[in-house]
């Protein structure tokens, strides 16, 4: 059974207070907080055996090493990947859409080619590509988004054609919640032998991610949007894929022999994990996908869609309030704005009241710029919020109004 205040009894964070009222944590969409037992996995790392990997002979690297490779096959079995080749360790979602960017595009874009993203991207998955573009002459091509926010998934064919190198989409919008289609758009993406990079930032934390079923090239996460740790991400990509790409920093593990008149890299996965790695962070993120584990996907999924359908059903009810992102498929994120009123004023004083949300245009842009708008108020939940805490935010937003008249 789902108990939700037991669930929160696992977040130390969760029991502090702001303002000397109880926290209400609905930033999860920046950063989620960490159980007991991931903190408790880095304590030990440190207080117990920490060591480099991958090159000692002494007790301690040799179980820090195992300890690495086995966090490894946790995130492998996490996101169904085939094989440990598969996943490799980065500091975060941008770093591995930076080493994509930077390591295919090295090998593979040429001028006047293409490469698709759509209007709904965090600028991580827009920055690296566009400047991709400038570096190699080619273009950056849009997919656009319907008013409610969702991708024109009827118009992909007329974006994909021969110079198409490369499609890179948001699982999850982090501005809207909006959940793409992206088995679907995968597919279409492979009629034309395009690769396809996911960015799974919002999706791993809320949704089953089976990599194998996505069937896509590429898929990137952080850490610490998913109960981990913060300085680790992973980057998925087909084996077939990384063999084909060159790596994208040199220096230390990433070699096989080096001498000043050549050097050798390293095989799967370390040929792209450079210089020491962040096995804490790793060890402690595998921690947080055991407990997730535990928990189970689809409780997770299950309450947090119930927390999707109380949090409308609330909101609405609040005059002048409009949410922007009415996809039906969501995660459980209220991105709104409140009639004549800046959402920084909104945010601030919800803060006053204990009530963390975030505030302005979510590294999100284009998106505010399609809705002609600066930035919105973003409540994003996790599986440790209740709908007490709804019924509180839908208090606060009601003070909001009244202190604006
Ligand atoms: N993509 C999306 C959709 C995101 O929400 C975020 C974080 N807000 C990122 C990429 C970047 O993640 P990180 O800062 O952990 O690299």
């Amino acid at each position: 059974m789902f108990n939700v205040y037991k669930i929160r009894e696992d977040f130390p964070a969760l029991s502090r207070k702001v303002y000397g009222k109880p926290l209400i944590y609905m930033d999860n969409g920046a950063t989620t907080q960490k159980p007991i037992r991931v903190i408790e996995k880095l304590n030990e790392v440190y207080t117990q055996c920490n060591s480099n990997v991958h090159r000692g002979v002494h007790h301690l690297s040799i179980q820090m090493t195992e300890a690495y490779e086995e966090a490894r096959s946790v995130v492998r079995q996490f996101i169904n990947a085939q094989s440990n080749s598969e996943i490799i360790f980065t500091s975060g979602t941008t770093g591995s859409v930076n080493l994509v960017a930077s390591s295919f595009g090295d090998a593979f874009i040429r001028k006047d080619d293409q490469i698709l993203i759509t209007g709904l991207e965090h600028h991580s998955n827009i920055v690296p590509w566009q400047m991709l573009a400038e570096r190699k002459n080619a273009h950056l091509k849009v997919l656009p988004i319907h008013r409610d926010g969702t991708l024109m998934v009827e118009s992909l064919d007329s974006y994909l054609n021969e110079k198409t190198r490369l499609f890179a989409l948001s699982h999850v919008s982090n501005a809207l919640g909006t959940i793409n289609p992206v088995k679907e758009l995968v597919e279409a993406a492979h009629k034309y032998n395009i690769p396809v990079l996911v960015d799974g930032a919002q999706a791993i934390q809320h949704e089953d991610v089976d990599v194998m079923d996505l069937n896509c090239d590429f898929y990137a996460f952080s850490g610490h949007k998913a109960y981990g740790p913060n300085g680790i991400g992973v980057l998925y990509g087909k084996e077939e894929w990384l063999e084909k790409l060159p790596p994208y920093q040199f220096g230390g593990d990433m070699v096989a022999t080096v001498s000043f008149k050549k050097t050798t890299f390293a095989g799967l996965p370390l040929k792209f994990e450079a210089g020491t790695a962040n096995y804490p962070s790793a060890i402690g993120m595998a921690e947080a996908f055991r407990y997730l584990n535990e928990i189970g996907k689809n409780e997770i999924a299950g309450y947090e869609r119930e927390l999707l359908d109380y949090g409308n059903k609330t909101l609405e009810k609040i005059e002048g309030l409009s949410i922007f992102g009415a996809s039906k498929k969501k995660i459980s994120m209220f991105s709104f704005l409140l009639d004549g009123i800046h959402p920084s004023d909104t945010g601030s004083i919800l803060d006053k009241m204990g009530i963390a949300v975030r505030t302005g245009h979510h590294c999100a842009q284009p998106i505010m710029d399609f809705y002609g708008i600066e930035g919105t108020v973003r409540a994003s939940l996790a599986f440790y919020n209740t709908k007490d805490e709804i019924d509180r935010l839908a208090e606060g937003i009601k003070k909001v109004k009244k202190m604006f008249g």
